[in-house]
């Protein structure tokens, strides 16, 4: 579904990310974990063309992005993101949140966004906040709808950048059992996350990055319980 070959991306002096090699295939759950400063973001918004690599291929089911001549905002249709702070729009309500991109990306008439748009409200939990400012919402609410916006485009991939870092951590198993639906549903979902516990039920795979660098890809169990390089240990050690 995804497939990174050789990708590096610099900001200015500041290579950020080396040599990237990375697949995620159909439905499967990519859990990043790794230091901050890592990479992980640039990885992600690399993925979703928020960032243009330096060199390296992207490829999105079996196509190979080229950001020179890809329309960019039809691929970032394919590929939906929720992102640590929610990014509602304030002014809308909470369907009107939901349904704006895909009446105005999409050009879908209102009535099909809006029956689609509630049975996506109805799926994260929110189907009586539809006519809500974001404003009256909890954070794990907000972001509930954010994920329900980004699903409203009807995405191939879903990428995740700790989308339970800026709530209470009262509101973090709301977001995480949404996300663990989704999962189920077998949505291809790529999650930056701190929420050892998610990765370690969820995640098909565990890659752990350091320093721009893919150090250790693993199933949960062998990455969490007996990770191969020392650096895993030390990181893991850390934050377990
Ligand atoms: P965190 O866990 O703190 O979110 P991260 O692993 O997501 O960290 P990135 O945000 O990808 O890390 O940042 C990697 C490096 O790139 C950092 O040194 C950061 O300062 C730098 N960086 C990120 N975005 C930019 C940018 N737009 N311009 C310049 N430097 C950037
Ligand atoms: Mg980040």
């Amino acid at each position: 579904m995804i497939n990174v070959d050789k990708l590096n991306k610099s900001f200015g002096s500041l290579h950020v990310l080396k040599d990237i090699d990375f697949t995620v295939r159909e439905s499967d759950v990519v859990c990043l974990i790794g230091a901050s400063g890592s990479g992980k973001s640039t990885l992600l918004r690399c993925l979703n063309f928020l960032e243009i690599k330096d060199n390296g291929t992207i490829t999105i089911a079996d196509e190979v992005i080229n950001p020179k001549t890809h329309d960019l905002n039809k691929v970032r249709q394919r590929v939906g993101m929720v992102f640590q702070h929610f990014n509602l729009f304030p002014h809308k309500t909470v369907i009107e949140n939901v349904i704006e991109a895909p009446t105005q990306l999409k050009k879908l008439s209102k009535e099909e966004a809006l029956r689609h748009g509630k049975e996506l409200l109805q799926k994260v939990g929110l189907a009586d906040k539809e006519n809500v400012y974001p404003s009256k919402l909890s954070g794990g609410q907000k972001q509930r709808v954010a994920i329900a916006r980004a699903l409203a485009m009807k995405p191939e991939i879903m990428l995740f950048d700790e989308p339970t870092s800026a709530l209470d951590p009262e509101l973090v198993g709301e977001v995480l059992s949404t996300m663990k639906e989704l999962a189920e549903e077998g949505m291809t979902m790529v999650v930056v996350t701190h929420e050892m516990g998610f990765a370690k039920e969820v995640a098909d795979w565990v890659v752990y990055m350091h320093d721009g660098r893919i150090v250790e890809v693993g199933k949960p169990d062998d990455l969490f319980n007996h990770p191969k390089e020392k650096r895993t240990q030390e990181f893991l050690n850390a934050v377990l």
